[in-house]
């Protein structure tokens, strides 16, 4: 019997497609307003995943275009040092997005540090009044990792209207935002947590599953519906039996892509897409203050 294998979500190369978008609209703006977009991304600490995807952001700011005011603190540092470093750099005219990359050492307070920072230059939309405006269905930017998810499923047509959505997973970074931007497009949306009973038959209920967890291989194969398109937000680093570090998502890949129609890789799919939409979201902030 033929094996099907789904159809890839490939967030690399829209990403790819979106930065090139973007490099065209800097290029030309920059003329005219006599600056390029400004990104300032923020990092507290050593992790050194952080600093990996911190490395990322700039690299793509640079790419597209943007300038990058990014400010790397060493672990110490204070919670009234990064609040002052964000009133700094609200009210500095070259900079149109603000990024305080997470998680943050155990004594400073992000949730306030995130408050401070000016709605309009809130890069990652995880202000109170960015997810506030989400909640409402008015414009405003919105989270990057959802974003990037909705920016994806736009691309390659997947219905949505009336579909049945399961997001898996419902922080304030991911899952909750997530949720509400799938209703937002009118599907029907259920969202599952560690407290939910049965969630294979939940997940299974799914047209659309959205896994945003941070365990690996959660979600196997028997648990997901036939046909159904399936989105790994999961980034979790495993090391095999050779020693050998990759990383892997939430989803059990080499089985669930037998049963799906689509699938997103990892990597190659929503961490790309994440990217994108925070340069995207800089871009917009620019253009909202240019034009
Ligand atoms: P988080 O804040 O730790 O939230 C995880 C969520 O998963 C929680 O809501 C938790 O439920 C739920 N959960 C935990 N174990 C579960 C289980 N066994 N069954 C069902 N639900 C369970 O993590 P996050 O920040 O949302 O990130 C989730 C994953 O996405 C991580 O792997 C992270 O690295 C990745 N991520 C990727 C990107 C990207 O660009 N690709 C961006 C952000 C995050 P409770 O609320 O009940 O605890």
């Amino acid at each position: 019997m033929e094996i099907k294998t789904a159809k890839l979500l490939d967030g690399k190369a829209l990403a790819e497609k979106i930065h090139q978008e973007l490099s065209a609209l800097t290029t030309q703006l920059q003329v005219k307003v006599g600056r390029p977009p400004g990104l300032a991304v923020l990092m507290v600490g050593d992790n050194p995943a952080s600093a990996a995807y911190v490395r990322n952001k700039e690299r793509a700011c640079a790419k597209v275009g943007i300038a990058s005011f990014g400010k790397h603190f060493p672990t110490e540092t204070t919670q009234a040092e990064l609040e002052e470093m964000i009133a700094a750099l609200n009210q500095d005219e070259r900079v149109d997005g603000i990024l305080v990359q997470l998680p943050l050492p155990d004594h400073l307070d992000s949730v306030a540090l995130l408050n401070k920072i000016d709605p309009d230059k809130d890069a990652d939309g995880l202000h109170p009044v960015n997810l506030g405006r989400l909640v409402r269905g008015e414009d405003g930017l919105r989270s990057c990792t959802p974003a990037g998810v909705m920016r994806l499923l736009q691309e390659y047509k997947i219905p949505l209207q009336g579909k049945q959505a399961v997001v898996v997973g419902r922080s304030i970074l991911v899952g909750k935002p997530m949720a509400l931007m799938l209703l937002e497009a009118d599907a029907t949306v259920t969202i599952a947590h560690s407290r939910s009973q049965d969630l294979s038959s939940i997940t299974k209920s799914a047209d659309i599953l959205i896994a945003a967890v941070g365990r690996p291989g959660l979600i196997t194969a028997e648990m997901v519906k036939a046909g159904a398109v399936v989105v790994d937000v999961g980034m979790n680093r495993v090391t095999d039996a050779s020693g050998k570090s990759r990383l892997v998502g939430d989803i059990h890949w080499e089985s669930t892509a037998s049963v799906a129609e689509f699938i997103t890789p990892v990597p190659g799919g929503v961490g790309p897409m994440t990217v994108a939409i925070l340069l995207q979201n800089t871009v917009a902030s620019y253009l909202k203050k240019v034009s």
